[in-house]
């Protein structure tokens, strides 16, 4: 199984749409066993990819009130694609680890996906973090075999890059073979700036760049607000067609097979 992590601290560049466009690519079009982590507490996969509800998820595994993921999991509509839900106790869960109690915690997503492989049951996990170093974006990045960081292409991005970059690699003393596999372009469209700084991070060369970028549409916030990932909503647009042909990239670039 292999276990990719999206992550940026920075809110609203994508990380949600990347995890469950991809997610949703990787079962459908690729046939793979998909399971979708939302590491997030505000729970935007979650509420894209399943029915309204009240859902236990990570909070409850992370916080030992679950024996395994497998009570946790539920299936969606889409063939080969599970979510384990977020559910709002993961900000509760950041309180305990201020309050010295959450060293655990950081191993739970490790521990899981040795538990899912054991189980041979999925042969991907996705999982979609915070916006913030938080217990849950810890854990799914110590979890990971692959770091994958969206950007939004402006000059905050750069800096944040490398800011991100020492502090994942901050965790190394923990997890030595942690690896950011790329940067990810969100919400590329011709403009000086955009084309600007996405050559900068191409140039600066310490994180390597997907050469698909996704491209900006209003298909994708119309896709948010009708709860569905873009794939599903307008197949054919812009942004969904990028996400298919980056996934492509990215399992090609993994040495992983897909048809
Ligand atoms: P994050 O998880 O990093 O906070 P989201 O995936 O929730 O980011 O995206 C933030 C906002 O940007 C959402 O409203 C989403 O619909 C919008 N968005 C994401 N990707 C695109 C895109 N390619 N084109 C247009 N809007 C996008
Ligand atoms: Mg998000």
């Amino acid at each position: 199984m292999r276990t990719f992590a999206i992550v940026n601290r920075k809110g609203g560049v994508g990380k949600t749409t990347t995890a469950v466009n991809l997610a949703y690519v990787l079962a459908t079009s690729c046939h793979l066993r998909v399971l979708l982590v939302d590491a997030d507490g505000q729970a935007n996969a979650t509420q894209i990819l399943l029915p309204r509800g009240e859902y236990d998820g990570l909070g409850a595994l992370m916080r030992g009130m679950a024996i395994c993921y497998d009570e946790l999991v539920v299936h969606t509509d889409v063939e080969g694609l599970d979510v384990l839900p977020a559910s709002e106790d993961l900000w509760a869960l950041d309180l305990e680890a201020a309050g010295g109690e959450g060293g655990r915690s950081y191993r739970t997503l490790r521990d899981m996906g040795e538990a899912v492989e054991e189980d041979g049951a999925y042969d991907v996990m996705v999982i979609d973090c915070p916006p913030n170093l938080s217990a849950a974006c810890v854990s799914a990045i110590l979890a990971s075999d692959a770091v994958i960081i969206p950007v939004l292409s402006d000059a905050c991005s750069a800096t944040g890059v490398a800011d991100l970059m020492e502090q994942i690699d901050s965790l190394r003393y923990i997890r030595p073979e942690i690896r950011v596999a790329g940067v990810l372009v969100n919400q590329w469209h011709r403009s000086p700036v955009v084309e600007d700084a996405a050559a900068y991070l191409r140039e600066d060369g310490r994180v390597p760049v997907y050469d698909t970028v996704i491209r900006r549409t209003d298909k994708v916030p119309e896709s948010s607000w009708a709860r569905m990932a873009v794939q599903q909503w307008s197949p054919w647009c812009s942004a969904a067609r990028d996400y298919r042909a980056w996934a492509a990239e990215l399992l090609t670039k993994e040495g992983l097979n897909h048809e």
